[in-house]
This record gives structure tokens, sequence and C-alpha cells, in this order.
């Protein structure tokens, strides 16, 4: 077995404005149902887990038509999932796409600009008054 590398930086620079990405944080509570919607379902599973050694473009192509290939990735970069493919995306890809969730998204599947937004009002109220 061999052990992932860590994303490089530029990976992550790429993948931070990859639009796979930003439609997976928009619609990542758009579908709750989106596994009885997806094109994979009458699919040989096997397609979507390909070896190392094997292509995945059959996999990736079939993503490509899919409705909600948004719910999916996002559930794939939820969850950390990186065996697979998701979403349109490679387990390669998503390894640099999961650093730039994490920075968007909380574990709860909050965003983290909710928390920008409570800490700004919080210190707010700690600022004293200068007149
Ligand atoms: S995006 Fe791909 S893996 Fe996800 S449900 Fe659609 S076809 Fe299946």
């Amino acid at each position: 077995m061999t052990r992932a590398r860590m994303p490089r930086p530029h990976e992550v620079a790429i993948a931070r404005s990859d639009s796979r990405l930003l439609a997976a944080i928009e619609e990542r509570r758009s579908d709750e149902a989106w596994r009885t919607r997806g094109a994979c379902r009458s699919v040989d599973p096997e397609t979507f887990f390909p070896a190392p050694n094997e292509p995945s473009e059959g996999a990736v192509a079939l993503c490509g038509t899919c409705d909600v290939k948004g719910p999916c990735l996002a559930w794939a970069l939820q969850v950390g999932d990186c065996h697979g493919v998701w979403g349109g995306t490679t387990p390669r890809e998503r390894r640099a796409m999961l650093v730039a969730w994490r920075e968007r998204v909380k574990p709860n599947g909050e965003a983290v600009d909710d928390d920008s937004d409570e800490e700004e009002r919080r210190l707010l109220t700690l600022m004293p008054l200068t007149r």
C-alpha cells in the first residue's frame, strides 16, 4: 500500500478556486437525497474505485453529466473520503481540495464565515466607545 503525500501549496492554491469545489461549498446542503439521483446508480461501483494504476477518466466523465455532483463532492469532502471518484474529482485532486474545504466549512457543515461574523460581533461588543 502506498501512502498518499500531502498536497503541495500550489495544488491547494489551485483547489481554492476550482469551480467544482466552489459548487460543492455552495450546494453542500441543497440535496439531502443526492444519492438517489446520481448518474452512477446504474454503473458498476468498481468503475468509481479504480486501482492507482487504472484510468479514472470514465468515472470522471460520467460525473460530468451528473445533476448532483455538487452535493456528492461536498459529502466526500465533509467526511474526508480520499478513495475513489466523487463529484468528478480524483483522490489526488480531493486531497488538495480538502485543505481548501476545511478553510471554508466547519466539521458540522456550517460555513467558517459564520464564525467570522460571530467573532466580529463579539469584538464589537468589547470595543470601548471612543466618544
Ligand atoms: S457525481 Fe459522480 S460519483 Fe457522485 S453521484 Fe454523480 S455520478 Fe455518482
